[in-house]
């Protein structure tokens, strides 16, 4: 068997499977190709400390080309189409990378475009983001003037990549504030458009507990319409409003739009796939992985990982005629930040919700599930080392890819508490 496999996007999940694959596949039969628009290759989990001073640029970024492996051609170029009757990627200025198997894996992307007034006068003046790079160096410098008044986080829709980062920003800023001895004078206000403080009900009582403990008051169910920025306040689809000094928005995020010109996804741009191998239900020869498919649990680097794991294999079965045999589970872990250098854990997949427990080694941790810790937080933070050194050249981690529910309890809400 030989072919051509054309990656599309080389950030956690195209750089893993362009290592992991190139090692499985004969070179003298199988050219690779990953596209990426740069050769910046950013480490997004830190967007969320760099306003806080807890990192720097230079530790969040590093050229693309270091992680792409000999043998894998690395091209440089914005995306423009798929076709997939000619089985043609067309890019910008007119190349054209013809393929015989096609992986789509270019993520998502913040698009503060989509809600009116988001872009509007007060964009980076008191409207901000931490989604991107600049976002998050721009609201590094608005934090060092800000010293009262009313700070909003605030999520436009879901899903987001990493759907607890805005309320682990909202954790880290209420411990900077009370660092600062600014937290008498800011008002903190988490408003989102979900009923509770997360997706996951077991998780969202526990984390609105902690933002009931830290005097965050939650506004749920908020739609936004747009951002008025005269009056410096959100504005609702059922009119309510949410007026702030300081503005911290997760835009709607979006696949990319190349996926929509070539017909491949839904009304975000994400691609429909079967969830549990990563295949197009329309093209036999098209995958999407990671934050570009449309798939039922969190847009997260874990889930990347966990997915490749299984979408290797299955591709060396597929390409072979054969029947694919790993069934992916829809496995997630996120630390989530709490502040005061503690963190909590969270694992869960798409039937089982997060649980209390030790992870990755039952009944021993060092990680503790649903519970705030300074070893989880040392584990997040441990977690750049991991990322640039053993995920993206795909060496192995000791994680099983599916969850386990060695070690793990079940969570009692009040009534399991009641019944018998
Ligand atoms: C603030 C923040 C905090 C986060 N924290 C965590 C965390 O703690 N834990 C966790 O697991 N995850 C976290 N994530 C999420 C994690 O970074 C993503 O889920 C992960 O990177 C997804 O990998 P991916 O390969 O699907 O997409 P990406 O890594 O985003 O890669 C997509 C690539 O496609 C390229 N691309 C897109 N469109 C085009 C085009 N038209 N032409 C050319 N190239 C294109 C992009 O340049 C990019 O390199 C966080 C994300 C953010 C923003």
């Amino acid at each position: 068997m030989s072919g051509r496999l054309v990656v599309l996007g080389a950030g956690t999940a195209g750089t893993m499977i362009v290592n992991k694959l190139r090692r499985k596949l004969p070179r003298d039969e199988w050219e690779i190709t990953v596209v990426d628009r740069d050769d910046v290759h950013p480490y997004q989990p830190g967007y969320l400390f760099l306003p806080f001073g807890m990192y720097d640029d230079s530790q969040l970024a590093r050229p693309r080309h270091e992680f792409v492996p000999d043998g894998v051609e690395l091209v440089l170029g914005e995306i423009d189409r798929v076709d997939t009757e000619g089985e043609t990627v067309h890019l910008s200025g007119g190349r054209t990378l013809d393929y015989d198997y096609l992986v789509i894996a270019t993520g998502t992307s913040p698009r503060p475009d989509q809600t009116p007034g988001m872009l509007g006068s007060e964009w980076r003046r008191s409207v901000f983001d931490f989604y991107s790079l600049e976002g998050a160096q721009a609201l590094a410098t608005a934090l060092e003037s800000f010293d009262h008044g009313r700070l909003v986080v605030h999520i436009t829709d879901m899903p987001i990549k990493c759907p607890v980062a805005p309320l682990e920003f909202t954790f880290l800023a209420e411990a900077w504030l009370r660092e600062h001895g600014l937290r008498d004078r800011v008002e903190l206000v988490y408003v989102t458009p979900l009923p509770g403080a997360f997706t996951k009900p077991v998780a969202s009582a526990q984390l609105g507990d902690l933002l009931e403990e830290r005097k965050v008051s939650v506004e749920t169910d908020f739609l936004v319409e747009s951002i008025d920025n005269e009056r410096k306040c959100l504005v609702s689809y059922d009119e309510r409003e949410v007026p702030f000094d300081l503005l911290v928005t997760i835009p709607l995020n979006m696949g990319a739009d190349f996926v929509a010109r070539s017909g491949l996804g839904n009304e975000l741009n994400y691609v429909p796939v079967d969830r549990h191998t990563f295949l197009s239900p329309e093209h036999d020869n098209v995958f999407a992985i990671g934050d570009a498919a449309d798939l039922p649990t969190s847009k997260a680097g874990s889930v990347a990982h966990f997915s490749v794991e299984i979408f290797v294999d299955n591709f060396l079965e597929h390409v072979e005629g054969k029947p694919m045999t790993g069934s992916f589970d829809g496995h997630a872990n996120c630390f989530i930040e709490s502040g005061d250098k503690k963190a909590l854990l969270i694992d869960f997949n798409y039937d089982t919700e997060p649980l209390t427990g030790t992870y990755p080694v039952p009944h021993a941790g060092p990680l503790a599930l649903l519970k705030e810790t300074r070893a989880n937080h040392l584990g997040k933070l441990a977690f750049r080392w991991i990322y640039w050194n053993v995920l993206l050249p795909g060496r192995p981690i000791p994680l099983p890819a599916h969850m386990s529910m060695a070690g793990k309890h079940p969570v009692l809400t009040e009534p399991d508490k009641e019944s018998p």
